[in-house]
């Protein structure tokens, strides 16, 4: 089974109007279309600016969603509403989120159903903390958050990202073999009978020095990328890391 790689920049809370002019350098560091799949998450302030401003083989994505499509929810920003302004993929439950905004694995659960529901494609988050790993829970609790925040759905609408808390945004990135075989174990776990063809992205500290043997293990189909997919050269030196 092919899987086609993906690679995601998260721009977390950064990012200002004039930052669509990441756009256009991307544009010009990489004249023709990569193979993979490639997506930028700016915050929603930038959505509609971005899905405007980038090359056709850029696609945009939602940072966070709500689990309702309307209603009495001050401040949050829907499935629909994020369709509206061009995203086509939404993350849910980061583990910011998940630290920061108490969110729960039933939480991040309704907000990819939520998503699917509006036609987006859902990149759920999961991963261990860092006293997990050292405990030997590291598997076992990724394997109980995917159970526990994936909807029920075909393998080819959903999209996973393996996250070891203590690798993002520390400069420390998990090795490729605890990687690949963190996304092995997730894959075999999947509930559907189709995990071959469920993608699986690894996140924490990728970079352009890291991303090349990261990506190459059979199981990485992708990563996740945060800071340094705010540089248009790093990001570009990452899709090109991924063939
Ligand atoms: C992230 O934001 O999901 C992430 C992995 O961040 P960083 O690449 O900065 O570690």
């Amino acid at each position: 089974m092919t899987r086609r790689k993906l690679i995601a920049g998260n721009w977390k809370m950064h990012g200002r109007s004039a930052d669509l002019a990441w756009a256009d350098r991307l544009s010009a560091l990489m004249p023709l279309p990569p193979r993979s799949e490639i997506v930028v998450c700016p915050p929603a302030t930038l959505l509609s600016g971005m899905a405007a401003r980038v090359p056709g083989w850029v696609a945009v994505g939602a940072q966070d969603c709500a689990a309702q499509p309307d209603g009495a929810h001050t401040g949050d920003l829907s499935a629909p509403m994020l369709a509206d302004l061009g995203a086509r993929y939404v993350i849910a439950g980061h583990s910011e989120r998940r630290r920061f905004h108490g969110e729960t694995d039933a939480l991040v659960r309704a907000k990819a159903e939520a998503a699917l529901k509006a036609g987006l494609t859902p990149v759920i988050c999961v991963g261990e903390t860092l006293d997990q790993r050292q405990g030997g829970e590291a598997q076992s609790v990724v394997l109980r958050q995917m159970h526990a925040s994936v909807p029920d759905a075909a393998a080819g609408r959903i999209i996973i990202a393996y996250e070891p808390v203590w690798a993002i945004g520390t400069g420390v990135h998990a090795s490729p073999g605890d990687a690949g075989q963190m996304h092995r174990a997730l894959r075999e776990a999947w509930r559907g009978g189709d995990g071959e063809a469920l993608r699986i992205l690894y996140g924490g500290s990728v970079s352009p020095e890291n991303a090349g043997e990261l990506l190459s293990r059979a199981d990485i189909d992708g990563a996740l990328v945060g800071g340094a997919s705010l540089d248009p050269a790093r990001f570009a030196a990452i899709i090109r890391a991924a063939g």
